[in-house]
């Protein structure tokens, strides 16, 4: 990200605030101030206002700030006072009566806090500002969105090919994350998912002590963090001959996932896109077996605006980047697919690439 990168998000933040009324805002919640500036430490506070661009910190980040992001303007604590007494001095200097803040970012404890030391404006509280920015991304996020998908199915082709039955769950993600690693990547989005059988009923199963050749079928949620950007997909990678009821429920998950990526284009409310994989897996029969919402939007975060899901409210743009994981969870198994998908100029592009039918998910163990 360059110089010019960071200027424009913060341009788009005053327009923001502009049309909010509030001459500024206080940034603390760290994804953010990083998303703002390219300072990628934490415990730090951006002060946003029409004219000034401020960071206050502390003396571990001095070095770090200075790499980082050269030209902005940073206030150090010293050793003696907290940074919190830093910021209430400097909303002091910059005499504006109210100020936003992230209220989904702030505990009660900080702000009853806020509210005594920083008595001279009125707080205000926003949420979703910098969310809202984040959710659409420019050309250089989404080609480390593309990469960071490029890593993932790289690392997934090379474990699919190399399953072993006597392979526990918790092995394969080792060897899932550790590719992922080896291939140049940051790290994982989120620790890997592996779930053999009825384990996959389980949303976020954690990798056990369960051997591959136990089930006919396992499950794979896995994400890659690359420089600064995520990825997030999930498979099912069968062997052996699951019985007639796991395809059928297989192929349901499939026609769900395919019915709303179909939908996807910018103006398109999320709660439609949702409800379209819904309602195809409740004509299906299984509508009460698919409790989550249908996806998410991927960035610096992996689960971040837009959200697809009954009861969230959103609108697609050019430039978001979502998850589409609609899945059925029965008692004996779960099926789910997740694919990430672009939002383009007039539709969508899906990014990844990875074969999801079901015959091109049968495997033979090695
Ligand atoms: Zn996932
Ligand atoms: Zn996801």
């Amino acid at each position: 990200m360059t110089e010019k990168t960071y200027s424009a998000r913060i341009n788009r933040l005053r327009k923001l605030l502009k049309a909010a009324k509030l001459p500024g805002m206080l940034v603390s919640n760290h994804t953010n101030v990083t998303y703002l500036t390219g300072f990628s430490g934490d415990a730090s506070y951006l002060l946003v206002t029409a004219k000034e661009l401020i960071i206050i910190s502390d003396s571990r980040f001095t070095t770090q700030l200075a790499e980082e992001c050269p030209g902005l303007k940073c206030e150090i604590r010293s050793d003696s006072g907290g940074t919190i007494a830093v910021v209430a001095d400097v909303i002091r200097s910059l005499k504006v009566s109210n100020l936003g803040f992230e209220s989904q970012a702030v505990t009660m404890a900080q702000y009853e806090h806020w509210k005594s030391l920083f008595s001279s404006v009125e707080l205000v509280a926003q949420s979703g500002l910098v969310e809202g920015l984040r959710a659409v991304k420019d050309s250089t996020e989404i080609e480390k969105i593309r990469k960071a998908i490029e890593i993932n199915e790289r690392a997934f082709a090379i474990i699919r090919q190399q399953l072993r039955g006597n392979q526990t769950e918790r092995e394969v993600a080792h060897n899932l994350e550790n590719e992922m690693r080896a291939m140049g990547a940051t790290g994982c989005a989120f620790p890997a998912i592996v779930a053999v059988g009825d384990r996959a009923a389980l949303p976020h199963a954690t990798p056990g002590h369960q051997r591959i050749e136990e089930s006919s079928f396992v499950l794979v949620d896995w994400g890659t963090r690359n420089d600064g950007y995520v990825s997030d997909l999930t498979r099912m990678i069968i062997h052996g001959k699951p019985n007639a009821k796991f395809k059928k429920i297989y192929d349901v998950v499939l026609g769900a996932q395919l019915a709303a990526i179909r939908l996807i284009k910018p103006g398109v409310d999320c709660q439609v896109v949702d409800a379209a994989a819904r309602s195809f897996i409740a004509k299906a029969g299984f509508g009460k077996y698919f409790g989550h919402g249908l996806g998410h939007g991927i960035g610096v975060q992996v689960h971040e605006s837009p959200y697809f899901s009954p009861t969230r409210k959103g609108v697609l743009e050019e430039g978001m980047v979502v998850t589409v994981e609609p899945g059925i969870y029965l008692p004996e198994f779960g099926g789910v697919r997740e694919d990430d998908v672009l939002v383009t100029r007039d539709g969508f592009e899906v990014l990844s690439q990875t074969p999801k039918s079901y015959e091109e998910s049968i495997i033979t163990l090695i």
